[in-house]
C-alpha cells in the first residue's frame, strides 16, 4: 500500500503494523522469524513528514561464536523526520520538534517510505556481532565440537603456548 502525502490527515495517521515479513527483502544476515510489529504515527509538519512510534521483530541469527541459529528478539524506537525530496533541508526549518533525536532522510510525495523507515530503525538495533548467548563458549579451534553442548576436553594436557590453539585452527579452516 502507497501512502501519498494528501492522504495524511491533519491530526496525523496511525499505521499499524502486524508481523509481515515484506520490507526485509534482500538482507541475507538473518532470516525473519516474525516481521515488524508496532504502530507508528505519521504526521505531517509543514512539507515534511514525521514517523514515530514503536516497533518490534523477531529475526534468526547464526551466532558468530558457535555458529548455532539463534532467535533475536528486536526493538526500535521510531523518531524520523523526512523531506520532500527535490526540496533538499531547506523545509527542515519549519520543523517545530526538536529535532537533534530525529533521523532525516527524504520522501517521494506519491509514497511516503514508513514501512523502509521502519525496517531501518530496526536494522539499526542489531548487533555488529551477534551471540547466542554473551556467555557463548563457541567452537573447540582443535576438534570443532560446540563447547556449549559438551565439553570436548581437547585442552587438557595442552602445555604448548594459547597460540597453539590458533596455529591448529588456521590449519584447519584450510
Ligand atoms: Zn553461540
Ligand atoms: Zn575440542
Amino acid at each position: 500500500m502507497k501512502l501519498h502525502y494528501s492522504d495524511i490527515p491533519e491530526g496525523g495517521l496511525h499505521i499499524a503494523f502486524r508481523g509481515e515479513e515484506a520490507g526485509w527483502e534482500g538482507l541475507k544476515d538473518f532470516s525473519v522469524e516474525e516481521g515488524p510489529s508496532g504502530d507508528v504515527l505519521v504526521r505531517k509538519r509543514g512539507r515534511n513528514v514525521v514517523i514515530e512510534g514503536k516497533v518490534r521483530a523477531t529475526l534468526g541469527f547464526e551466532c558468530s561464536r558457535c555458529l548455532e541459529r539463534f532467535s533475536y528478539p528486536v526493538e526500535a524506537v521510531v523518531r524520523q523526520v523526512l523531506h520532500p525530496s527535490g526540496e533538499g533541508k531547506v523545509a527542515a526549518r519549519e520543523i517545530e520538534l526538536n529535532s537533534s533525536d530525529l533521523e532525516e532522510g527524504t520522501y517521494d510525495e506519491e509514497d511516503i517510505p514508513v514501512k523502509g523507515v521502519v525496517v531501518e530503525h530496526l536494522l539499526l538495533s542489531l548487533p555488529m556481532r551477534p551471540l547466542c548467548d554473551e556467555d557463548c563458549k563457541g567452537l573447540c579451534p582443535i576438534c570443532g565440537a560446540n563447547r556449549n553442548v559438551a565439553d570436548c576436553g581437547c585442552h587438557e594436557g595442552t602445555t604448548g603456548s594459547p597460540l597453539d590453539c590458533l596455529k591448529d585452527f588456521v590449519v584447519k579452516a584450510r
